[in-house]
């Protein structure tokens, strides 16, 4: 098993460590007992991960209080399933002397986390992430919450893990698109990082698609320690852990735009090559490297144009309102080479003129 930790300063969980291996999902329990043995468990987690057998190995015979949501996704990640988590808990009669787990996707953990964060002022959260989203990204960092109806995320904390345990053998049991627009943050944390991993995936892009869990181990160590390296700086996400944003700005428009059709990793997949066009029309990229980018999105099987449907227009719209936008003018994260993120003045998302990032719309849609 490899271990990482990682230490986050301003939380009052001050480090976590990241525990990596393939079926270490039958010996988590008793690293869980080992840690935490006198403090209440309560798992929550999801019906495909209970149908998947994930739940049963995790506890074996031992009966702990779980929530199981269903349905599995996003649909479920609101408020209403918050409240129906906590109830569920009190029921239990637990208290603050409490250790949830979460034992799932970016959703459970999300979700599973911010109850956790709000649950009697807080109890700690351990983090099993389950697909390829979350045990690159989504279970490192400590962001937690749930959509309101408006918007995603609307109710939220930072609420780092007590501890992560992650198991690449549970990816074997992922739908595929999910397995491969997941990828995509892989991709993304070697474009803004590590040029040596960025080769690592390419020449290992096979083994990968095949869910070869060697592979996969050296993955997520290399995932955890570049996240846990922008956390460890950044932990409230002020300034540097923006780079994180690499390929959000096109890619929540195009998501957005998809009525969430389009999975996130997809939509970043087209969010990286929008990126890689920008930094072309800004000379700090070349054709030769957008190239080599897109082939490998590519065999992951992930898009790399607009679809059809979603006209400019509501593009250009939804990027002039984007969050990170200033007085309408989108802000961008960029690479000067891969593995490298470009700054300006310390900032990491730089701001860019409306007629090129149009521009780049046009032909992101006309390829
Ligand atoms: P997900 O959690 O919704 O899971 C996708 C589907 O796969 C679900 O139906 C789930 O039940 C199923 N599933 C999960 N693991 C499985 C397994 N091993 N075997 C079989 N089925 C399995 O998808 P996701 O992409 O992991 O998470 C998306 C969510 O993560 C979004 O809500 C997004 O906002 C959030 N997110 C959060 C962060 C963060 O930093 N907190 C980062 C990225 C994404």
């Amino acid at each position: 098993m490899k271990e990482l930790k990682i230490m986050v300063p301003s939380s009052e969980q001050c480090s976590y460590t990241i525990k990596i291996g393939t079926d270490i999902l039958p010996q988590v329990w008793e690293q869980i007992e080992g840690r935490f043995g006198k403090k209440g468990k309560f798992i929550i987690t999801d019906e495909n991960l209970a149908a998947a057998g994930h739940l049963d190995k995790l506890t074996g015979e031992r009966e702990i209080p779980t929530f199981i949501i269903n349905p599995a996704g996003e649909t479920s990640k609101h408020i209403n399933t918050v409240i129906s988590i906590i109830d569920e808990m009190e029921k239990c009669a637990l208290g603050r002397d409490t250790i949830v787990i979460a034992l799932g996707g970016g959703t459970v953990g999300d979700i599973g986390g911010f109850a956790a964060a709000i649950f009697k002022r807080g109890v700690p959260v351990i983090q099993i992430p389950t697909t390829t989203v979350a045990q690159a990204d989504s279970s490192i960092g400590g962001k937690t919450g749930v959509d309101s109806a408006l918007s995603k995320n609307a109710f939220g904390a930072f609420w780092h893990p007590a501890a992560v345990f992650i198991d690449p053998a549970t990816l074997k049991t992922l739908d595929d698109r999910q397995y491969r627009a997941g990828l995509v943050e892989s991709v993304k944390h070697a474009l803004i990082a590590n040029s040596d991993y960025f080769e690592f995936i390419e020449s290992n892009i096979d083994a990968i698609l095949s869910r070869d869990t060697d592979v996969l181990e050296t993955m997520a160590v290399h995932n955890c320690k570049i996240k846990g390296a922008v956390v460890e700086a950044d932990p409230l996400e002020k300034n540097r852990r923006r780079m994180l944003n690499y390929g959000h700005t096109i890619g929540h428009a195009v998501e957005q735009a998809s009525g969430y059709e389009l999975l996130h990793g997809e939509a970043i997949a087209i969010g990286i090559t929008g990126a890689g066009l920008i930094e072309m029309e800004l000379g700090l990229g070349t054709k030769d490297r957008l190239e080599r980018i897109e082939t490998l999105l590519k065999k992951i099987g992930v898009p790399v144009s607009i679809p059809g449907n979603l006209t400019e227009n509501k593009l250009v719209n939804l990027i002039k309102h984007d969050k990170k936008a200033v007085q309408k003018r989108p802000r961008f994260v960029l690479i000067d080479e891969i593995g490298h993120i470009h700054q300006k003045n310390g900032q990491y998302a730089l701001n860019v003129e409306r007629e090129i990032v149009e521009n780049v719309i046009k032909k992101l849609k006309n390829r």
